[in-house]
């Protein structure tokens, strides 16, 4: 049987991809979830989430890891990195399997697509065996809604709550939603704090923690920074990044993000005092409930109205 570490009272962590350098929404969500965890004395981690390797990019952890230690946001204990842990995802799978809570599936995106959209269970009683095929679960436990920490009460759509999704791929991966709850119990995480593009997975990842009988954590997901509406920062849409050698702008452009304005004696150049005047005025009351906030990338900086709805 898989067992955490020792219960703490708050463990918090950011888990990047890492498929390219970090951008300003990345450091928002970093930002957020350090200061949600520090304020609160909490531990913070470091998870890299690279168990999609077709994504990974050779050297972005180390480029995230040093940017994080030039914006102020150090970490407690080891990072983690999910190519390293596939034992202990297998030994999930294993127990699912044994428990006749998955099944293999042998749909295509286009036929699934055809039927709607939604994946209809099509395969639950076909008794598949080609190691080859996906692997779904049966879904025990759909979340219709969940209350966010930020967000407030999300609800999700019945065919997202009841669907049996993907927990290992056809290409053999694991599929990001069992990776992640898995490692959320092993290092024993107790708030999950990001951006809200993960909003609508948080629902299965609910389902998943009841299905494998974990604590579940509790969630809080902040804005999210996009280009335009619907378009949000990111790798994909060549989001620039962050520069390390001089964090303070961007590092004071996420703490405003966040609804913290530095008093007048503090030195905004200083990512150190920036972060320690951050961790003691921070609340989750200051950040705006929406799902998204339009950002404006300038020469002279970031350009952002936060407004909450
Ligand atoms: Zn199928």
């Amino acid at each position: 049987m898989l067992t955490p570490l020792s219960l703490g009272s708050y463990r918090g962590r950011f888990a990047p991809s890492p498929s390219g350098p970090l951008h300003f929404g990345s450091i928002i969500a970093a930002t957020a979830s350090y200061l949600d965890a520090k304020h609160h004395q909490g531990i913070w981690l470091v998870r890299m989430e690279d168990i999609d390797t077709p994504r990974v990019v050779a050297g972005a952890d180390t480029d995230i890891l040093k940017t994080l230690e030039a914006f102020g946001l150090e970490w407690d204990e080891s990072v983690v990195w999910q190519s390293k842990r596939h034992t202990f995802y297998q030994e999930v799978l294993d127990s699912l399997t044994q428990n006749q809570q998955v099944y293999a599936c042998q749909c295509t995106r286009k036929q699934i697509k055809q039927r709607g959209g939604f994946y209809d269970g099509h395969c639950r009683d076909l008794k598949l065996c080609n190691q080859s095929h996906a692997l779904r679960i049966k879904q025990c436990f759909p979340i219709h809604s969940f209350e966010d920490g930020i967000q407030g009460q999300v609800h999700c759509s019945d065919h997202l709550a009841c669907e049996d999704y993907i927990v290992k791929r056809s290409d053999g991966l694991y599929a990001y939603q069992l990776v992640v709850v898995v490692d959320d119990y092993l290092q024993n995480i107790t708030h999950v704090v990001r951006g809200a593009d993960l909003l609508e997975p948080t629902a299965r990842q609910i389902s998943l923690f009841q299905q494998l009988n974990y604590p579940i954590p509790h969630y809080a997901h902040v804005p999210l920074a996009v280009q335009k509406p619907g378009f949000k920062l990111s790798k994909q849409n060549h989001a620039p990044a962050v520069d390390k050698n001089n964090p303070a702008p961007a590092l004071l452009a996420a703490l405003q993000f966040l609804g913290i304005e530095p008093d007048n004696h503090i030195n905004v150049n200083n990512v150190k005092e920036l972060l320690n005047f951050a961790t003691k005025v921070y609340s989750r009351d200051k950040i705006a409930k929406t799902p998204e906030i339009v950002v404006k990338l300038s020469e002279a900086g970031y350009q952002f109205t936060v407004s909450a709805s």
